[in-house]
């Protein structure tokens, strides 16, 4: 391909893109494929000559499009999202099109400074004190290991990464039995073990019971374990359970133990100074990790990584042969030193379009426009009385059940809400998805898509209202 063939294909994507998101909410939201339907589609064997762009770009759209779930619809509903936005697209346009690998600051000084800059921005933003400083991950699970590491490098004065764990048997970490799956993976990457994760039993509201979490590390001094990290999460994945960061802080000064937050998805709230309250005790905080690419239209990947000691990072990290020394080592941030990967993706660039072309307040309105119809479909979903809200809401999930009448057994509410899941879903209308809390089969329901609307929401609950009746 020619650089006249590229400019004619891409004004041709263009206007497909732009087409793709005027009608996004004719495709079925969750992709209707069966397993292995786009696989046995796609040939065996790559081909020998040359083809032509337009016969790839028509099978993009008649063999892989169905198979796409589209989370830029405002009918998408499920999970977390990982929402976009048309500076952040236009942002990640130019980053490919650059296709720099910024791991160093002399591989694009732009992109080291750049970085340097948002994140001292967005550390401003969501309201951490000025010791904290920043770095972009690639994903919230990737922070949360970055800290795991450095918190088990610090406890051990650097000493597993030299000689391994003989002197360093028994770390303890601690969190929730509400926390995310990527605390556990993070252990286990970490050496430590599944078995020194301590899960802490929550209370009603789902929150870390803090007099359970004290009296494990307790009793682990006692029996010369060595508790080295907590991991507090502020806003759970089942329910944006919000942990208590001011009494486990005092904990955790107390034992001299990491305190590590994982506010991947609620995070974003913090830009709102009417939900700082969750931050409270942040003083004690050493690391802090959330995704811009999930609640703050940032395409994914981009994963906002804040650190007390940015010290502990680097020297848990940092690696300098011959082939990566460069004149300005000592002035600069390198940033393949504040984390796992040697290469890394242009990421600030993203996040300075999305923060200039919203601005701070645009960005609040859109986060309080999402809560605000959190909490008018919860009104709603309270006043419905085939239906029941399962957990407090905090933000903008909403977790609930179909509960009809005359149905009275635990196991038939679930297998019930299964079926309306499934069924809700495979219209293809709305996306949700499910999880469970104290074992019970939950529906889940969030309001953060990009350019979801009121109308959006109260014709989803319309069409669950109706799904309901058919089962
Ligand atoms: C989504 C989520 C994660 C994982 O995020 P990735 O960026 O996909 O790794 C971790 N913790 C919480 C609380 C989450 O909601």
């Amino acid at each position: 391909m020619d650089i006249d063939e590229f400019k004619k294909s891409a004004h041709e994507f263009i206007d497909w893109i732009v087409e793709y998101y005027k009608n996004i909410e004719t495709y079925p939201v969750k992709s209707q494929v069966k397993p292995h339907e786009i696989f046995n589609k796609l040939p065996d064997n790559p081909p020998m000559q040359a083809e032509n762009i337009e016969k790839i770009f028509s099978d993009f759209q008649n063999i892989i499009i169905p198979g796409i779930t589209h989370w830029q619809s405002p009918n998408f509903f499920a999970y977390f999202p990982a929402n976009s936005s048309y500076p952040s697209l236009l942002a990640e346009m130019l980053t490919q099109a650059i296709g720099a690998q910024c791991m160093k600051w002399e591989t694009s000084p732009s992109a080291a400074e750049l970085e340097e800059k948002v994140m001292n921005w967005m550390r401003g933003m969501i309201g951490l004190p000025d010791f904290f400083t920043g770095v972009i991950q690639d994903t919230a699970s990737t922070s949360t290991l970055t800290a795991i590491l450095s918190a088990r490098e610090k406890f051990s004065n650097y000493k597993i990464n030299q000689s391994g764990f003989k002197d360093f048997i028994n770390l303890r970490v601690y969190c929730s039995t509400e926390t995310h799956s990527s605390i556990e993976k993070a252990v286990k990457i970490a050496g430590i073990g599944k078995d020194n994760l301590v899960k802490i039993d929550v209370d009603d509201d789902y929150k870390m019971n803090v007099t359970q979490l004290k009296y494990y590390i307790e009793k682990d001094l006692q029996k010369d374990y060595k508790p080295m990290c907590v991991v507090v999460a502020l806003g759970t994945t089942g329910s944006t359970a919000i942990d208590p960061l001011k009494e486990i802080a005092e904990l955790c000064k107390k034992y001299n133990i990491w305190l590590h937050v994982d506010a991947a998805f609620a995070g974003s709230a913090l830009l709102l100074p009417e939900y700082r309250w969750m931050i409270e005790g942040i003083e004690q905080v050493d690391s802090f990790v959330f995704n811009p690419h999930k609640w703050l239209f940032t395409n994914f990947d981009c994963s906002a990584y804040f650190v007390r000691d940015k010290n502990a990072l680097i020297n848990s990290f940092e690696i300098l042969p011959e082939y990566l020394k460069t004149r300005p080592d000592k002035e600069v941030n390198n940033y393949c030193d504040w984390g796992i990967p040697l290469g890394r993706r242009f990421r600030a660039l993203k996040l300075w379009f999305v923060i200039r072309s919203f601005g701070v307040n645009g960005l609040q309105e859109k986060l309080r426009y999402h809560i605000s119809l959190a909490k008018e479909l919860e009104e709603k979903i309270r006043n419905e009385k085939d239906f029941e809200i399962l957990a407090p809401r905090t933000l903008n999930l909403i977790c609930f059940r179909y509960k009809p009448e005359g149905i009275n057994s635990p196991t038939e509410h679930d297998k019930l809400n299964e079926k309306l899941l499934h069924k809700i879903n495979d219209t293809g209308k709305i996306y949700i998805s499910h999880t469970k809390l104290n074992g019970t089969y939950t529906l889940r329901f969030v309001i953060a898509q990009t350019n979801v609307t009121r109308e959006h929401v109260t014709n989803a609950w319309e069409l669950i209202k109706n799904v309901s009746k058919e089962i």
